[in-house]
């Protein structure tokens, strides 16, 4: 059996639904295998400041369907210098940290591979409502944050059905169009705009609204990814070019939020233990992954270096099913 008798676990970067969850998963695998276990708050700042709690079986009663992160989560350029980086490892060497998992995207595994080098067993766990790390096919957050959009389009189309109007919704995802994608098919929306595709406005938006009103269509959602850039210039130009009055909502933060669904809950379960059982195998640098329903992990480096594209089968049905 492994020499590993404590572990950290720490949230960092954007926050996730789920993540609440993954924390609890990290500690309740801890108390079962009987190791001590330590929560860092406020992602690597909590390292290099020493603000440490326990995390012991029953510190983590309630927090499953909680969203947001008792740990709380930061960005900490401090640990990025030599320095922090320094103190951070120094900070795990007293207090008798053997490993640390750490839930986030891919600049908390950057943090993560840099301290391993530093001789502190790491392993990551994939949390971004973005879903857009490109070593697992799934990151905790998605499906709540998908949810979450849902709701909302659902509502904004009964009020868009009431006035005849053109609904032009941005949601999250970063540089990553996943979300927008998912969502557009499950709202049924007239178009989706991601970053990963280039679009020809006149012919994608412009003349399928042409030809929706031609088939009797009062109303209209076009989803645009906050990658693409202005959703307000998109629905200026829909309004200036088709005559229907278009409106703008920015869904922002609201998709961060919230209770974590079914599928989250498990996921998060599912990779915290698998994580703490990687460090407790010896292993370390290591990211948790999700390839083909099973859990799974990579060497953070290789995976940081691998590629995510839309999934493009999807995005062509999100076109076909918008004639
Ligand atoms: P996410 O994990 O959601 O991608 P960030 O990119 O903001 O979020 O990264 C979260 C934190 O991880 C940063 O504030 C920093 O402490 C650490 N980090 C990010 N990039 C690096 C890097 N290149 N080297 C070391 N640490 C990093």
């Amino acid at each position: 059996m492994s020499n590993i008798k404590r572990i950290g676990v720490l949230t960092s970067g954007g926050d996730a639904p789920g993540m609440n969850a993954a924390v609890r998963a990290v500690a309740r695998t801890a108390a079962y295998y009987n190791i001590s276990c330590l929560g860092i708050r406020r992602g690597y700042n909590g390292l290099i400041n020493g603000d440490i709690i326990d995390l012991d079986a029953r510190s983590v009663n309630g927090i499953i369907s909680r969203g947001g992160t008792m740990l709380y989560t930061a960005r900490c350029p401090e640990f990025m210098t030599e320095d922090g980086l320094k103190k951070a490892a120094s900070t795990c060497k007293y207090l008798g940290i053997n490993g640390i998992v750490c839930i986030g995207g891919d600049g908390t595994f950057r943090g993560a591979r840099d301290l391993a080098s530093m001789g502190i067993p790491t392993i990551g766990v994939p949390a971004t409502i973005d879903n857009d790390i490109s070593s697992t096919q799934y990151s905790i957050g998605f499906d709540t944050a998908c949810n979450t959009a849902l709701d909302a389009v659902d509502k904004l189309r009964d009020t868009m059905q009431s006035h005849e109007r053109c609904s032009v919704v941005e949601v999250m995802g970063r540089h990553a169009g996943h979300l927008a994608l998912y969502v557009g098919i499950a709202c049924g929306a007239t178009a989706v705009l991601v970053p990963e595709q280039e679009m020809n406005f006149e012919e994608d938006i412009i003349e399928k609204i042409r030809m929706g009103r031609i088939n009797k269509r009062s109303h209209f959602i076009i989803i645009v990814a906050e990658g693409v850039g202005n959703a307000i210039e998109v629905s200026r130009r829909i309004q200036e070019e088709t005559g229907i009055d278009s409106r703008v909502t920015i869904l922002g933060h609201i998709q961060r939020g919230g209770s974590p669904t079914a599928r989250d809950r498990v996921m998060a379960s599912r990779m915290g233990a698998y994580a703490v059982e990687t460090l407790l195998a010896g292993k370390s640098n290591r990211v948790v992954c999700n390839v083909n329903s099973e859990i799974t992990d990579f060497d953070i480096t290789e995976a940081l270096n691998m590629h995510k594209d839309i999934n493009q089968q999807m995005y062509n049905i999100s076109k076909m099913m918008a004639v």
